[in-house]
């Protein structure tokens, strides 16, 4: 699967903002289903007002180096550090969801 760079309108501010094809992918990879609503700046200035960042201290999985990640790993799947998860040539997505106890 390819991804490409995208153009959104930013809720925000009305400005357009490039989606790149990196954060799709993260945004993929993180099953978020949704486009970000919200350029960086704005999104920067929202979250700084809630103070709601999640960022939690993991070691890679595969490397064991310490890495954060911008959200609570459930310890159902395997965190990676960005280079490891390049190196993942595809990943298996048969862990299904509905495994769910
Ligand atoms: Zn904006
Ligand atoms: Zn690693």
């Amino acid at each position: 699967m390819e991804f490409v760079d995208r153009e959104l309108t930013c809720v925000e501010c009305n400005k357009t903002f490039v989606f790149s094809a990196a954060e799709q992918q993260f945004f993929r990879d993180r099953e978020f289903n949704h486009d970000p609503k919200r350029c960086k700046q704005c999104k920067v200035k929202v979250s700084g007002a809630r103070g709601v960042r999640v960022e939690t201290l993991v070691k890679c999985f595969e490397c064991g180096i310490d890495t954060t990640v911008p959200f609570k790993p459930t310890g159902r799947r395997p965190v990676l550090c960005t280079s490891c998860f390049k190196k993942q040539p595809n990943r298996p997505q048969t862990e299904s969801r509905s495994r769910n106890l």
